[in-house]
């Protein structure tokens, strides 16, 4: 290691030390705040990031939970999701997309991704709509996943949604912050869930997630389920609910992570763009479209066909270079879920994605002299 390398180290795959290091006052102060007034439930920072989450987003209602798995289930829910129903959902994301529908009694129809965005290809979703009606089922959603931080396609997705009378649910749990044709994301699918798992774009210090929506009726809908089910009154029960709650705690630490967000993002792009200027052109790297912005939830390439994945992950170890894998199994591969293969188109760009991407760091403090020691390493490897 050179000299010049010594303070770079170490190198984190998500640096929230550094996320925190400015903001650890005022985290501390809010934090007190709740100690103080010690409504941990339902305290009046859960109100005000409700409030703050709907003029960030430009979206009528934002609903906090307890995390983004919920937030799905919530959305399933007020939808009236059940048995016999067909839902789309690419196989190329984290199994949480997947099971919310399953425990719903209905059945997830894999669908392919484009190759270059990593997001669901238009051309597999008509094909898996189609078999879906094959198989007697009846095509009633399609969950949209917004990849690595990059929204979905909407516009397109829309058309087919209209063609075949369907709803879309956008899965934004990795591109909270994100945009698309100069909308924020909370605003692209008639329902749209996020998670604040700490490795977010936008995390707490523990779970939470929230739903946004424009439809009053389904606000009204996923706030009664969201707590037991209640109608007007405190003990008036009127459907079968679940308890999603996010605490004071978490909307507290939000509130304050909230105000710096907007810098993160910028610094996010940043580090993609440096990524994209230093990696070796024998590396495909991710591309944003003209109309979109992504929150960079990760940066991952896509290596060439002669690399060993393995190999390479583990000789950057030991440069300190950490990395991950998103995703190496994809859903529909998984023991719990290769049962629902059969309705599925071909998914043949999610098994070559699979087995060829790899994640480097990310996140809104990576500096220049890192990215350049982990580009430069990268490269050695990859064109050895
Ligand atoms: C993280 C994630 C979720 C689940 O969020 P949790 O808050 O961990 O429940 C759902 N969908 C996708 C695409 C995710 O990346």
């Amino acid at each position: 290691m050179s000299d010049s390398n010594k303070n770079i180290f170490p190198i984190n795959f998500i640096d929230l030390k550094a996320q925190q290091q400015p903001i650890r006052a005022n985290i501390e102060q809010a934090l007190l705040g709740v100690l103080d007034h010690g409504c941990y439930i339902g305290g009046p920072e859960v109100a005000q990031l409700e409030h703050e989450l709907q003029k960030f987003c430009g979206v009528k209602h934002a609903i906090t939970c307890a995390n983004g798995t919920d937030a799905l289930s919530l959305a399933l829910l007020a939808k009236g999701i059940k048995t016999g129903d067909a839902v789309f959902v690419p196989s190329y994301t984290f199994a949480a997309s997947v099971e919310v529908i399953a425990y719903c009694g209905a059945t997830p129809i894999f669908v392919d991704v484009d190759k270059h965005s990593f997001n669901i290809d238009v051309a597999s979703l008509e094909q898996a709509i189609l078999k879906a009606k094959e198989h007697n089922l009846q095509p009633k959603a399609i969950v949209a996943v917004d990849i690595f931080g990059l929204p979905a396609d909407y516009n397109a997705i829309n058309i087919l949604a209209q063609k075949y009378c369907l709803w879309v649910l956008a899965d934004s749990a990795q591109s909270f912050g994100a945009e698309y044709h100069n909308q924020k994301v909370g605003t692209l699918g008639l329902i749209t869930t996020t998670s604040f798992f700490p490795a977010k774009p936008f995390g707490c210090y523990g779970d939470g997630g929230c739903i946004f929506t424009d439809n009053d009726e389904l606000n009204e809908a996923m706030r009664s389920y969201k707590s037991h089910g209640q109608g007007d009154s405190r003990n008036h029960f009127i459907r079968v609910g679940v308890n999603s709650r996010l605490d004071s705690f978490q909307a507290a630490v939000l509130l304050e992570k909230l105000k710096i967000f907007p810098a993160e993002l910028t610094h996010r792009q940043a580090v993609a763009d440096a990524y994209r200027e230093m990696l070796s052109s024998s590396i495909r790297c991710p591309v944003v479209p003209s109309t979109s912005t992504s929150s960079w939830a990760q940066y991952t390439i896509v290596l060439p066909e002669n690399i060993n994945r393995n190999e390479l992950a583990m000789q950057l170890k030991d440069k300190s270079i950490p990395t991950a894998v998103y995703y190496d199994i994809p859903t529909h591969k998984q023991p719990a879920y290769s049962e629902f293969t059969k309705f599925s188109p071909s998914l043949e760009n999610t098994d070559y994605l699979s087995q060829h991407v790899i994640s480097l760091p990310m996140d809104g403090y990576l500096s220049m002299e890192k990215i350049k020691y982990i580009s430069d390493n990268v490269n050695l490897l990859v064109d050895k």
